[in-house]
């Protein structure tokens, strides 16, 4: 091939700090940045469940806590830490957890202060200022990469539709990755944040607005997910591959941001609207099926993914060695199926209307239909089991 690279522009303006232990910097950040009324967003009890949350918060005694309890935000939610943060009269934001934490945190900024509700800036119609205070995210999954990333999932408890928002001054000013904090998660929570990492890279890659710049970060991303995933399930203590997989997400993250999600977001997003399951989880029961339909218009694209993936060559060049390495992954990670979380046949209409009106579809290699849609998760829906 040689046709030249299509113009692209990106404003990536994160302070990244990566290691094991990063997170005790926390303290002298702050103080660098003059913050010392900081509002911390986590989910409770964090800081009882992982020794390093509770040393970096130790060194931050003027702090002003916002909890939440698990479970993926809403708009009440980010209106309530808005709200909190400009009583409170804080001077920087921390958040300390999983996207929905870090989500939760740069949408309350926003909120506090430009004017809420929430709601009013999912129209795009809003322009936005420079955030006033600081935001530092520790990431606590491995992940979603929030943490690197000018977006915000938040849900609207009305229609309950996930109605994200994206702008680059929405991101934070640093990142903490500090690996050490996801060994003690759970290992469905790790498969299900880790399948979401791997499934941010892979779209960077084969989505319409992909770069060489994120290209040559996602497929890094890829290399290191697809051998660390399957062992950090295994085996949660296992600090390399914990270390690994942290990066991976950190890198899908960046990659995502200069590229973007794909079909299997507006898929997986959309059963997580329908029977709220955690997000990570949706992405991975529609990702082998949202790749077999799209390496048809990109194969070329899916066979660099399929390298990354240490797939073997077969020579078909069809990309479809891509989708097997993927399905393989998933039943090392034992993952669920459509079926058994309890998706419903007569759901398949809705869901796929659903998803076809997810922004993530407009970026897919090729416009998809909404039978394309109803068909792969049928075709999910008919595994038994990942056998
Ligand atoms: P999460 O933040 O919902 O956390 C899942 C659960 O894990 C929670 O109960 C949490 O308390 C627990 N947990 C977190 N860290 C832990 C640890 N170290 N040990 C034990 N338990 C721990 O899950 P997530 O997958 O990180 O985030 C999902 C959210 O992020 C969704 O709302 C999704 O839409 C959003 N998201 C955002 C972006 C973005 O760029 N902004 C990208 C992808 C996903």
């Amino acid at each position: 091939m040689s046709e030249p690279i299509s113009p692209f522009r990106n404003h990536l303006p994160v302070k990244i700090r990566f290691g094991d232990g990063v997170s005790a910097d926390l303290g002298g950040i702050l103080a660098d940045e003059g913050v010392g009324r900081p509002l911390v967003v986590m989910d409770a009890g964090l800081d009882e469940l992982i020794p390093g949350v509770g040393d970096a918060l130790a060194a931050v005694p003027g702090a002003v806590r916002f909890e939440k309890d698990p479970g993926e935000p809403t708009s009440d939610l980010v209106d309530l830490a808005g709200s909190t943060l400009a009583d409170a009269r804080c001077d920087g934001v921390v958040a300390i957890g999983g996207g929905s934490c870090m989500d939760t945190a740069k949408a309350a900024r926003l909120v506090a202060g430009q004017g809420g509700p929430y709601m009013r800036y999912t129209s795009g119609d809003v322009d936005y200022q420079p955030p006033s205070v600081p935001l530092v995210c520790i990431p606590t999954t491995a992940g979603t990469g929030s943490e690197v990333s000018g977006g915000a999932v938040i849900t609207d408890p009305a229609t309950h539709i996930k109605a994200g928002i994206a702008n680059p001054l929405l991101r934070a000013q640093y990142a903490l990755v500090d690996p050490e904090l996801t060994h003690g998660l759970p290992p469905r929570i790790t498969a299900y944040t880790g399948i979401d990492a791997l499934a941010q890279a892979i779209a960077a890659v084969i989505v319409k607005v992909a770069t060489p710049v994120g290209d040559g970060i996602a497929l890094e991303s890829v290399r290191l997910a697809a051998d660390a995933l399957p062992r950090v399930v295994a085996d949660g203590s296992d600090a390399a591959a914990r270390s690994r997989m942290a990066c991976a997400s950190l890198m899908a993250g960046l990659a995502m941001n200069i590229s973007d999600c794909g079909s299997e977001h507006s898929l997986g997003q959309a059963l997580g609207g329908r029977y709220g399951l955690p997000h990570g989880l949706t992405i991975g029961l529609v990702l082998a099926e949202s790749m077999d339909r799209d390496r048809r218009f990109v194969p070329e694209r899916f066979e660099r993914v399929a390298d990354a993936l240490g797939a073997p060559d077969d020579g078909s060049k069809d990309g479809s060695r891509a989708v097997r390495a993927v399905r393989d992954i998933l039943r090392r990670l034992e993952f669920e199926t459509l079926a058994s979380v309890g998706v419903q046949e007569e759901d398949l209409a809705e869901l796929s209307a659903g998803a076809l009106a997810d922004n993530f579809m407009a970026v897919a290699p090729e416009p998809w239909s909404e039978a394309e849609a109803e068909a792969a998760y049928r075709s999910a829906l008919a595994l038994g089991d990942r056998r």
